[in-house]
């Protein structure tokens, strides 16, 4: 019998809670859940969930640091951040801090549990696809998720980063839509926006060039989309 994958809701809404969880179990996942930041982590620590849905607002920490704290116990467990705030500002943060998708409250139910059947779909399909590919002085392993520019320590990549850097270079060359972006990449049963690519971009470029302003690699298609040059 295949294991069933555990998901860590951390949220202090009683009712968005027992929401998801019903939602979730009735998908088939196994559903832990933690009510403030610390205890979230400590439940993290202990049973290593597949995925997290993350409130942005908690009693003790915020989700950022609560994100960060996830993020150094488990580099690759897709983390999608609930937040009521939709400034782009808020968005960006918490894409900094090393969540891998937003919804904005209220959200529908039905929605967020396709996002996080396609965010394991992708998640799944790591371990069988191993490799590494150099860009410029950069080196990209897919397997560990980390990059690693010549001279510099290696940075880890979120699980999206690493999708679109995969997907990016299956293409290498070519110039690639935004549209194929989301439907290849984030999946269309998710639904995040041009923008989000966009951010996603933004901290590469950081990332892979040397001069995230000037790129020699990841290329901006006006109008379009992006092309990566190896
Ligand atoms: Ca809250």
């Amino acid at each position: 019998m295949e294991t069933k994958k555990t998901i860590l809701i951390i949220e202090d809404e009683p009712h968005i809670v027992l929401g998801l969880k019903d939602a979730l179990e009735f998908e088939g996942f196994r559903v832990v859940t933690a009510e403030a930041g610390r205890e979230g982590c400590q439940v993290a620590r202990q049973e290593p969930p597949n995925a997290v849905l993350l409130d942005l607002m908690l009693p003790d920490m915020n989700g950022y640091q609560v994100c960060e704290e996830l993020r150094r116990l488990d580099p690759f467990v897709p983390i999608i951040m609930l937040t009521a705030r939709s400034a782009e500002a808020d968005k960006i943060r918490g894409l900094d801090s090393g969540a891998d998708d937003y919804v904005t409250k209220p959200f529908s139910v039905g929605e967020l549990v396709a996002r996080v059947r396609a965010i394991l779909r992708r998640a799944n399909r790591k371990s069988s696809d191993a490799f590494e590919f150099t860009l410029g002085e950069a080196t990209v392993n897919i397997t560990a998720h980390t990059i690693q520019r010549k001279g510099e320590k290696a940075e880890s990549l979120s699980f999206y980063e690493v999708e679109l850097l995969r997907f990016l270079f299956e293409r290498a060359g070519t110039p690639v839509s935004r549209e194929d972006i989301l439907n290849r990449v984030w999946g269309i049963d998710a639904s995040p926006t041009n923008r989000t690519i966009d951010n996603f971009i933004v901290k590469l470029r950081k990332k892979v060039e040397k001069s995230p302003n000037q790129p020699e690699h990841i290329l901006t298609v006006y109008g379009f989309g992006y092309k990566l040059v190896t």
